[in-house]
């Protein structure tokens, strides 16, 4: 749908003053940073800091830690299975190494496996690929430019985006690790946007002090989920891929090792077993828990899997108290509602701007500030601009890139973006975008150790659905850096601990009796259901007319 007419006359008031905002932006004028005083005052305006968001969990080796209810509703659970009527004594596949989640981590997982001479079966959700790997735009950060930049600066803004809280050694090995992962990809076919002299395109993300932003116009993740698909395809005698097959629980052998998972296939919705030496947990985020209500950037199948079905199996939790809103998603059109607009358009000159024209923070800040400002600019001042649904957003004037870097720079620089409106009859080159901030990123995730290892012997970590790298705040580009990074630092780690591993013992899961019962001696009666799989969007009224006898979710 273009924009109404109503839109149309405000967007007028933009026009006005864009002319001014290009010539400040060519003399390199900004809007000042926040200071840290300012920080600490916007940030009560980012939904993490609404106390009555979150309580406290009663069970799991996290007991008492304060996250989302929504989370801690998810993980406050029973399981999908009555352990009693899982019969363990037959597998009906073995591997050296299985990873659950055929996204960015676990794909590159699974070549690093494979590479060291492992057997690697991938049991993903959906298709192999459909992921929020696939749907990264921006791009991935590395200090490649040695005279300018070096892991150094890079490990700087990665813990000041975290706050300084992030785990020092992981934040470590992701910077260092990082160029290394971008000459993988290249090596690997991945086309990344190069000047016309070869050398790799770069630029600014919101909290970086240099440009180090590698991209593939605006289908970043596109490109490297094609790349690493493509690779793990090609070595399809080592590496098995079972589609449409979530991981419902780890299992588990009488000594507590993690020997394998239980899997449910969703077209015939008959659970099976797989045996496995080592497995590698990478099943991403959790957008699809709609925090708080709020939108979401992330896929259909984002619904924080993995941290349900390890965490029932001891794996502890940290930094979920912080959940990453990103500050720019469409708020209208209503049918693109919650897809993620780059920041690298901000990065490229677009500014923020409020009803009344008017820039009101530095569009380089940090996500959480940025999201906070726009929150603020919103609620507090009133400033917002109302949408025909009823939502307030805030002018992303990406006319300004044109204005600033020449005509036609939109549509060749956000081919996919460019596309997205025009099928609505909107020109991102002549109109701004209408934006609010969207729930784009599980900042935090699973405990795990730089070498992808958690507290469950024989359970691997990379990804999204691990905790600790980014702190309490994640910069843009380090979390395409993190699954290639730590996806390939779990699947050479697990390739390992699978070989050196002979007896597997007797498969069990205990495990999930065991959190039945610490759910029941918590006092938790619950007919909830976890992992979730899949969203569930049906509207009450559809669901009484439906014939399913125990609903759980879209599926039985
Ligand atoms: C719209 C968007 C834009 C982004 N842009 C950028 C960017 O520019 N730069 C950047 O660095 N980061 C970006 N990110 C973040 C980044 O893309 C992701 O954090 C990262 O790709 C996650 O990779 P992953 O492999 O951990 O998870 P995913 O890529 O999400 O893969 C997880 C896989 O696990 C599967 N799965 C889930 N549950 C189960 C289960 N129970 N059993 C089996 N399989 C399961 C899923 O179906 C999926 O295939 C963006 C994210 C989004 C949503």
């Amino acid at each position: 749908m273009p924009y109404p007419q109503e839109l149309k006359e405000l967007i007028k008031v933009v026009e006005k003053t864009r002319p001014e905002r290009v010539a400040k932006k060519k003399k390199n004028e900004e809007v000042p940073f926040l200071s840290l005083e300012e920080r600490k005052k916007i940030l009560d305006y980012h939904p993490d800091f609404k106390e009555e968001g979150r309580r406290e969990i009663k069970v799991g080796p996290s007991k008492g830690y304060r996250i989302a209810h929504e989370m801690v509703d998810v993980l406050e659970a029973n399981s999908r299975v009555n352990p009693d009527l899982v019969d363990l004594s037959h597998a009906d596949y073995e591997t050296d190494v299985l990873v659950i989640g055929g996204g960015g981590a676990g794909t590159s997982a699974a070549l690093l496996a494979q590479e060291q001479g492992a057997k690697v079966i991938i049991a993903t959700k959906l298709r192999h690929g459909d992921a929020n790997t696939m749907m990264a735009e921006g791009g991935i950060q590395a200090a490649t430019k040695g005279w300018k930049d070096s892991p150094y600066y890079h490990y700087l803004d990665v813990m000041g985006g975290g706050h300084f809280k992030n785990i020092p050694d992981l934040v470590d090995t992701l910077v260092t690790e990082a160029p290394d992962a971008i000459l993988w990809m290249e090596k690997h076919g991945c086309n990344f946007s190069k000047f016309q002299d070869g050398t790799l395109k770069t630029l600014h993300g919101g909290g970086t002090c240099r440009k180090r932003m590698h991209f593939a116009a605006d289908i970043t993740g596109v490109e490297i989920m094609r790349t690493i698909r493509d690779e793990a395809r090609n070595r399809s005698q080592d590496i098995r891929v079972i589609e449409f097959s979530p991981a419902v629980e780890l299992i588990l052998n009488e000594k507590g090792e993690c020997s394998g998972a239980l899997l449910y296939n969703m077209e015939t919705e008959e659970y099976f077993i797989v045996k496995a030496k080592a497995v590698i947990m990478a099943t991403g985020g959790s957008g699809r828990l709609h925090i708080q209500n709020f939108m979401t950037t992330n896929h259909y199948g984002a619904t924080a899997d993995g941290i349900v079905i390890a965490y029932r199996a001891g794996v502890g939790i940290s930094f979920l108290h912080t959940v990453q809103y990103h500050p720019t998603g469409v708020v209208f059109p209503e049918q693109a509602e919650g897809i993620l607009i780059t920041e690298k358009f901000r990065g490229s000159g677009a500014n923020l701007v409020n009803i009344d024209g008017q820039q009101f923070v530095n569009e380089r800040e940090p996500r959480d500030l940025e999201a906070a400002a726009i929150i603020k600019e919103c609620v507090e001042k009133g400033k917002g601009v109302p949408a025909p649904t009823g939502k307030f957003g805030i002018w992303l004037d990406s006319p300004m890139i044109d204005a600033l870097s020449g005509t036609g720079t939109v549509e060749k620089e956000f081919p996919g973006k460019f596309i997205l409106y025009k099928r609505f009859g909107i020109d991102i080159s002549k109109e701004p975008m209408l934006i609010y901030p969207t729930l784009h990123y599980q900042n935090g995730g699973l405990e795990f150790k730089n070498t992808g290892e958690t507290a469950l012997p024989g359970l691997f970590v990379a990804g999204e659905v691990g905790g600790g790298i980014h702190g309490e705040n994640r910069l843009m580009g380090n979390s395409l850096l993190d699954i290639l990074v730590f996806g390939r630092i779990a699947g050479k780690n697990a390739a390992d601990y699978a070989k050196s591993r002979s007896d597997m013992g007797k498969l069990t899961l205990d495990h999930v009796r065991t959190y039945h019962k610490n759910l029941e001696e918590a006092g938790i009666e619950t007919d909830r259901v976890a992992p979730m799989l899949l969203p569930d969007y049906t509207l009450p009224h559809v669901k009484e007319r439906q014939l399913t006898a125990c609903y759980v979710g879209t599926l039985r």
